[in-house]
């Protein structure tokens, strides 16, 4: 037994401070009809962090606050102490022989939670509880209208209940708990190879890549040269054709220049010409001038001729 005692003050009928120790084995509470000895159970649920009003037999949380009597004020505050025998480390973290988690209430619906009196949240609580398999749904508590059940229930239902007591309940949903973490291990893993399969195509593609580049380089270089190689041998062939047309071209020159000379040379010899031709014409001019005169003189001659001739006659 985890459980050494409870403390219970204004929680439901307990208007004054109580304790109830647990001992080894079976602890038994006895008391007439509604003295409160299903109080006592509801007090265990509520200080291991139980937040529903109908599981504590209440309208709201609130219920469970001594509400008072005939005789009694109502309190205003309902406070449960729950203390665990901690000598075989149930709560690991804890270095504590005893352990004792507190509940408390208000009447205006705060709430108040300690660990060994030092505050601290239902989360807190909920969690240590939880680790060492405990909780609320850890210890089975079979509330009085379950008895009837029990009995008259069918086998597998009965199994259901025996298996809520002994904690089988617990280690159900650890399994249950653990087969979902493998799950979500399992989907992670393969998650992961996913990953790896498209981590290993894109290496691929990335090394083809690297491949397809050298490739491109190499054809680069090689166009270049070609391209080079080959601009000179078309450089070659033009300053050929270039060479063979400036030949022609200093031969068309001397042959103009030749022909030049030549026609100055002609030109020279046509003036020659006309200054002669000119000069024969004159010539030609005295020379019927002079002939005019002879046969003037002739004529002259022979009429003397005649005169004389037919003088003498
Ligand atoms: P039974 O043998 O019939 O099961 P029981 O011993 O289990 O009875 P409980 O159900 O634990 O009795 O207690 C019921 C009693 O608790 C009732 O008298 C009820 O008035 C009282 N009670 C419950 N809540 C409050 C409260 N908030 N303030 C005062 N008394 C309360
Ligand atoms: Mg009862």
């Amino acid at each position: 037994m985890n459980f050494k005692k409870i403390e219970v003050f204004g929680f439901k009928s307990f208007a004054d401070r109580k304790k109830v120790e647990f001992q080894e084995g079976i602890t038994g509470i006895v008391g007439p009809n509604g003295c409160g000895k299903s109080n006592v159970a509801d007090a265990v649920r509520w200080v291991l962090g139980e937040q529903s009003a109908k599981a504590l037999r209440g309208k709201s949380m609130q219920d469970v606050i001594f509400n008072g009597t005939a005789r009694r004020k109502p309190m205003s505050y309902s406070e449960v102490s729950l203390y665990f025998d901690n000598s075989r480390k149930l709560f690991a973290n804890l270095d504590y022989e005893e352990v004792k988690i507190t509940r408390k209430l208000f009447r205006s619906g705060e709430s108040e939670y300690y660990i060994n009196d030092i505050q601290c949240r239902l989360m807190d609580i909920q969690d240590m509880i939880r680790n060492t398999g405990l909780g609320k749904d850890g210890y089975s508590i079979i509330g009085q209208g379950r008895v009837t059940e029990l009995i008259d229930a069918k086998p597998e239902n009965r199994r259901n209940i025996f298996e809520d007591a002994a904690g089988i309940s617990t280690h159900k949903k650890r399994k249950k708990e653990a087969q979902s973490k493998l799950e979500r291990v399992e989907s992670n893993l393969q998650r992961l190879e996913d990953i790896i399969a498209e981590l290993d195509r894109q290496s691929a593609d990335a090394r083809k890549f690297l491949q397809l580049r050298d490739e491109l380089k190499d054809l680069e270089i090689n166009e270049y040269i070609y391209q080079y190689e080959n601009s000179e041998e078309l450089k070659r062939k033009v300053r050929e054709v270039l060479d063979g047309i400036e030949e022609q071209l200093s031969l068309q020159r001397a042959q103009y220049a030749d022909a030049d000379k030549q026609y100055s040379r002609k030109m020279a010899e046509l003036s020659n010409t006309d200054v002669y031709m000119s000069r024969l014409r004159d010539e030609l001019t005295a020379l019927a001038v002079a002939a005019e005169s002879i046969k003037g003189a002739g004529i002259t001659l022979s009429e003397r001729m005649s005169h004389l001739t037919s003088s003498r006659a």
